[in-house]
């Protein structure tokens, strides 16, 4: 991992000038932290684990968390909390140079959001930043902003914000940058009109939609079984990662195929393929549309 820095920060707000802490945030629009139940921790490597279903990171944030509530907040029991939760969890991790941090949990007034145990915000740190403890050092923490953040178009982050009912599902997805411009740019382009952020507050059977989606990675029957992962290694933006599922030319079909990892070695599966991602389109436009 090149920028070997992750961010988090509790607060959801960013001001009229596009800071959040005082921190500039590219577009202006802050993904990282959205709202009681909405947040991410893909940067810190939250889904770099063996198992990256919800069931079991629900199962492994809320244990660390818990743990971390009865440490003293002293130098020693925090790093040494860090060392043995990094050696006993999470193994074998799908991208092994991607560091997964020990110090992400469940963060907000019910615990219903991912975050970071070292924030100064976070229970029981009593405003005390110990990110400096961290693998990436405190003023990473602070400042990194993924791919998405700084490359998505405004209208597509403020989508993104909107349409997710909780953090797995929008963490997920919110670094998948090809992902997401390809398939709103598509939506855009059968609706015939720019998708509208703020009309989405409005219709829940919209964000619902839009949601289901967006949340195709979760469920693509085509996705390589050996190199492919739920887990997003955005550090490798520029696609290096992943192999293209084909050899024509990058329509919006093979950059979906590529970023979903698909194996589609014959024709069957590559009609079928083709087939899924279009009818998930158009039941989105068809309700966009009504
Ligand atoms: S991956 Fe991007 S959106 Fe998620 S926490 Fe990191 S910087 Fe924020
Ligand atoms: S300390 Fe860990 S969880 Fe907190 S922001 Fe840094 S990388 Fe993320």
């Amino acid at each position: 991992m090149d920028a070997s820095f992750s961010a988090k920060d509790q607060g959801d707000r960013v001001d009229a000038g596009g800071c959040q802490n005082g921190i500039p945030v590219p577009g202006g629009v802050y993904l990282c932290q959205v709202s009681e139940t909405i947040s991410c921790g893909a940067c810190c490597g939250l889904y770099n684990v063996a198992d990256a279903s919800r069931p079991a990171l629900e199962a492994m944030l809320s244990r660390r968390t818990e743990r971390f509530s009865r440490l003293p907040r002293q130098m020693d029991a925090i790093l040494s909390f860090g060392e043995r939760t990094a050696a006993a969890e999470g193994h074998p991790r799908p991208y092994p140079d991607f560091h997964h941090c020990p110090y992400l949990g469940l963060i907000g007034e019910k615990g219903t959001r991912v975050g970071c145990l070292l924030h100064p915000l976070a229970d029981g740190n009593h405003g005390v930043d110990f990110r400096g403890l961290s693998y990436y050092g405190g003023m990473a923490c602070r400042i990194y902003f993924c791919p998405a953040t700084h490359r998505l178009p405004g209208r597509y982050k403020a989508v993104l914000r909107r349409v997710f009912d909780n953090w797995y599902d929008y963490g997920l997805v919110v670094t998948e940058r090809h992902l997401v411009a390809a398939l709103m740019a598509e939506v855009e382009r059968r609706l015939g009109r720019p998708l509208d952020p703020e009309g989405l507050s409005r219709r829940p059977m919209h964000t619902a939609a839009l949601a289901t989606l967006l949340t195709i990675k979760q469920d693509w029957p085509f996705r390589d079984p050996i190199q492919g992962h739920l887990c997003h290694d955005l550090f490798q933006d520029d696609g290096s990662g992943r192999a293209p599922a084909g050899s024509g030319p990058r329509d919006f079909y093979t950059v979906v195929f590529q970023e979903l990892e698909s194996v589609l070695d014959n024709d069957e599966r590559v009609a079928a393929a083709r087939a899924m991602v279009d009818r998930r389109i158009a039941a989105t436009v068809s309700t966009l549309a009504a």
